[in-house]
């Protein structure tokens, strides 16, 4: 007998239960999802226009390998969509002093046989005329990254879903009850499966009391721009950056696939709530530009389109808790500011382990990386 589930309920349709519920459904499972905003949900962490996906993970390697076996699950879902929505793209890494998550980077890229190249400021001037390379202590460039088009891979994720026979019901769950694989919608009906997954996002304290004190809604403001006249082309060319400097670090994503470029701060703020505004105030959006204005020499010639603010739930650690709620039900939570590019890959292992209970055990330790994935878990390279 196949250990496959008839059926399955996924709370929320950002890209953790979009991305279930497509590997789930691919191997023959009836799948619903319960979702409370319409998809891709503007409220949700998933929603943006880019997303990005780098190898560089400080000292992890685990999650530094996983981005590798994560770029497999992309390819795979790519083929299945029949169009490829990410723009390939460098990283390029900055500190304002040796040592710490950019060294570690480079040690672990290079011990796992990555291609890191460092920059001296010259070199830095010379090829990134955009930047000004005063007070950069140490950069690398290393490639393999990509800018995923996040909004655009939602709707595609969303109709997939929809092909594989998916149900996808708007209602607000007001309540889970693991024990019984089922949800309680706000009307008082019931929803239930075999298995349920909670991807509830930075919603899920909210519903799971238990991850009280685990994870915790941060309020992250981004900032989009319109390079300066003349020069979209060129920015549209950068790599993505990652200024990590100590005393205010920050992102830049170039404007790729006539999206817009953004910055954004790498810091948790963990305030705010999953059901607060999404506007950013002027104050929000120009602490932002004034952490890139001493590393962007033509900020100030950009045009300033718009700030938002997205909730995500941050774990301490920014370990990803893939974990069994009773013996029917997981959650899936704890994504941090770095879960997206790994949506399509911790779909398809759960699935997969949902198929093959053996696997299971194993799910928790990989997710959070800690552990390799147990084998068999995913597809030999
Ligand atoms: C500013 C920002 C930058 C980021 N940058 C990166 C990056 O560069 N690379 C990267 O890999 N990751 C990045 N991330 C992280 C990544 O986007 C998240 O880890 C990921 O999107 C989380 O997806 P999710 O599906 O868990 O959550 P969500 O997208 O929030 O989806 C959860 C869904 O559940 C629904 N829901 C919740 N409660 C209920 C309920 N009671 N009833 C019905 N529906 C409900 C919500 O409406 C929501 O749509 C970033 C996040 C942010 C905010």
């Amino acid at each position: 007998m196949s250990d496959i589930p008839g059926s399955a309920l996924i709370l929320g349709g950002g890209i953790m239960g979009l991305s279930a519920a497509w590997a789930v459904a691919r191997q023959g499972t009836a799948v619903r999802l319960v979702e409370q905003d319409p998809i891709p949900n503007p409220r949700g962490a998933s929603h943006d226009h880019h997303r990005l996906i780098r190898h560089a993970y400080g000292p992890s390697l685990a999650y530094l390998r996983m981005v590798e076996a994560a770029h497999g699950a992309w390819d795979l879902l790519w083929a299945e969509l029949g169009e490829r929505l990410m723009v390939d793209a460098d990283v390029l890494a900055l500190a304002s002093s040796p040592g710490g998550w950019l060294a570690e980077s480079r040690a672990a890229l290079r011990a796992e046989g990555h291609a890191v190249q460092d920059l001296g400021p010259a070199e830095l001037a010379r090829r990134f005329p955009a930047l000004s390379p005063d007070g950069i202590a140490d950069a690398f460039l290393a490639g393999r990254g990509g800018v995923l088009l996040a909004d655009r891979i939602l709707a595609a994720l969303l109709r997939r879903c929809l092909a594989l026979g998916v149900t996808v019901e708007r209602a607000r769950a007001a309540a889970v009850d693991p024990g019984h694989a089922r949800l309680r919608l706000a009307d008082g009906t019931w929803r239930k499966a075999e298995l349920l997954l909670v991807a509830a996002g930075p919603w899920a304290p909210r519903l799971l009391p238990g991850l009280a004190g685990r994870v915790a809604a941060s309020r992250q403001v981004t900032v989009f721009l319109e390079p300066p006249p003349g020069a979209r082309e060129a920015w549209a060319a950068m790599p993505m950056l990652l200024d990590l400097s100590e005393s205010g670090g920050f992102y830049l994503v170039p404007p790729v696939a006539g999206t817009p470029a953004k910055i954004g701060d790498h810091r948790f703020s963990c305030q705010g709530d999953a059901e607060d505004d999404r506007a950013a105030t002027p104050a929000e959006a120009a602490a932002i530009l004034a952490l890139a204005r001493p590393r962007l020499r033509d900020l100030g010639a950009c045009r300033v389109l718009g700030a938002r603010a997205c909730y995500y739930e941050v774990e301490p650690r920014e370990r990803i808790l893939l974990e069994p709620l009773g013996d029917r039900a997981w959650v899936l939570t704890g994504t941090s500011g770095h879960g997206f590019k790994f949506g399509p890959l911790l779909g398809l292992g759960l699935a997969r382990a949902m198929a093959a209970p053996a696997l299971r055990a194993g799910l928790p330790g990989w997710a959070a990386g800690e552990a390799p994935p147990p084998a068999g878990l995913l597809p030999a390279a």
